[in-house]
């Protein structure tokens, strides 16, 4: 076995334990690994290092480009920016892999079922991109960026994991019916991408649906492609279905680094009383393990695993009670002791290497073929109505290449009128179209509608309204026409 580098963060909390016992299985186990142990997290943040991170850290990672990490706690008043945030977005790590499975005598609701299933999360765009506005003082916006590179990358990983795991299907859950652009980006691409995987049925589920699904019968799933956000809400629910945080691993994969750690915290209520559960962590360094090529010794500690778990004998308190549970330095050697045996009742999967997709690196300017800026949204604070503001607007227009084709407010057309009765708040968007006959709005002419408007409203957020290769670049307001 070759030796691999390694950068190890112990992490906050109960990281430390979990991280040491898991670094102590894999010696017995006979790894070889040169750990770089390195800092990041509150310690760092009490340091005055607002990321979190260190330079030295960042440095090592840069060398070893594989890290197994315990969890990171942002202490209050340090720092706005989670440090496990500021690592994934360093160093591009694209996708988070989320599998679970069901565990011998973790009982369950669903115990006997058989759940494992994997959900791959977008980890880069998104919500996540935290990029948020006050537009006015009693509305806050957040930009939902999703970019067709960031879903294709995903979901090709998402497909040569299920190749890599044996798996037969991947799931797409996304929420396109309603987000119709950026949710429906995602289903696009997975449509697109799902024609070069023959060998893999592809499936579209609403993301409630899937929800829904997991919590009915999650069996059916294998591996579940989704964003961010509804990724970060279903693997925490599919945590619950087999055990709980204690025993969900993860990895952050990237092109050129993959950072392994817990799905869970740093349970700062059980920290430094050697009660934690360490399967998480140690999942997530038996999936490094598979990212380094050490098949072998990945399926010799898992078995370890699986052989503890099913004797039953040293269980930790998550699972019999902490008045009962083993420490978490009793349940790793138990883990030790019983390296070399092979489970009874369950089965470590067969794995090949993962072919992380190889997307080219440079900027993708997506270029259509024809582009034509048709109208604006113009949206403004203001507390009138719709009744004296829409006429107020028409006016202003006039003279302009626009007219005022609607106004609405939260999503919902005000003007004209359409008998609905909504709770008005006072941000508008205010959509102006071409006039018919007029080709195509110059900045120029945006900025004279702007002016227009500005002399009157307080205006604070501006988006051209384009066509697309033909197609509205823009979805319509509820009851528009
Ligand atoms: P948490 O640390 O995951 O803990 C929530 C609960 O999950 C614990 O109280 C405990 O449940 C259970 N739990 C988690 N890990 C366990 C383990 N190894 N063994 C046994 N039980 C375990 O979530 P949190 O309390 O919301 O977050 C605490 C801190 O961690 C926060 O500062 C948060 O920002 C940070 N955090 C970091 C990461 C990361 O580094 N990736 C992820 C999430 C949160 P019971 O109370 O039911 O026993």
């Amino acid at each position: 076995m070759s030796r691999h580098r390694v950068t190890l963060i112990p992490g906050d909390g109960i990281g430390p334990e979990v991280i040491e016992a898991t670094r102590r299985i894999l010696d017995a186990a006979g790894v070889a690994i040169e750990w770089e142990v390195c800092e990041a997290g509150a310690s760092v943040f009490r340091k005055g290092i607002e990321s979190g991170v260190p330079p030295e850290t960042i440095e090592s990672i840069r060398r070893t480009r594989v890290v197994l990490k315990g969890p990171l706690e942002t202490p209050v008043g340090y720092g706005e920016k989670s440090a496990n945030v500021t690592l994934r977005k360093l160093f591009e790590t694209y996708a988070n892999i989320r599998p679970v499975r069901e565990y011998p005598n973790v009982k369950t609701p669903y115990s006997g079922r058989g759940i494992d299933l994997v959900v791959v999360r977008e980890n880069v765009e998104d919500l996540y991109a935290a990029i948020e506005h006050m537009q006015t003082p009693g509305v806050a916006q957040a930009l939902k960026l999703i970019s067709r590179k960031g879903c294709e990358k995903v979901i090709r990983l998402a497909f040569e994991l299920a190749r890599a795991e044996g798996r037969r299907s991947v799931h797409c859950a996304t929420k396109a019916n309603i987000l119709k652009l950026t949710e429906g980006m995602m289903k696009r691409v997975f449509e697109e991408v799902a024609r070069e995987y023959p060998d893999i049925e592809a499936h579209h589920i609403i993301v409630d649906n899937c929800a829904h699904q997991l919590v009915k019968r999650p069996e059916q799933f294998e591996v579940i492609v989704t964003t961010n956000m509804n990724g970060d809400i279903l693997s925490d629910l599919t945590s619950a279905l087999i055990g709980g945080l204690g025993f969900a691993p993860s990895a952050n994969i990237g092109d050129e680094v993959a950072i392994f750690e817990a799905v869970h915290g740093s349970a700062p209520k059980y920290a430094g009383k050697n009660v934690a559960n360490p399967t998480a962590v140690l999942g997530s360094a038996i999936m490094m393990l598979r990212y380094l090529g050490e098949f072998q010794a990945a399926a010799l500690i898992e078995n370890a695993l699986l052989v503890t778990l099913e004797d039953g004998k040293v269980l930790t308190g998550d699972v019999v009670g902490y008045d009962r549970g083993a420490s978490t330095t009793a349940y790793a050697e138990a883990i030790i002791a019983n390296l070399g045996r092979t489970p009874q009742t369950v089965q470590v999967r067969q794995y090949r290497p993962l072919q992380v997709p190889k997307l080219s690196r440079e900027l993708v300017w997506t270029r259509p073929a024809s582009r034509r800026v048709v109208g604006v949204d113009v949206f403004v604070e203001t507390e009138q109505l719709p009744e004296e503001l829409g006429p107020e607007l028409e006016r202003l227009a006039e003279g302009t290449v626009f007219r005022l084709k609607m106004v609405s407010n939260r999503g919902t057309k005000v003007y004209p009128p359409t008998g609905a009765m909504p709770d008005y708040v006072d941000h508008y968007r205010c959509r102006f179209m071409l006039r018919d006959g007029a080709g195509e709005a110059t900045d120029a002419d945006i900025l004279e509608l702007v002016r227009r408007v500005g002399s009157r409203y307080r205006w604070m957020h501006l988006e051209k309204l384009s066509e697309i290769d033909g197609s509205p670049g823009f979805t319509k307001a509820q009851g528009e026409d």
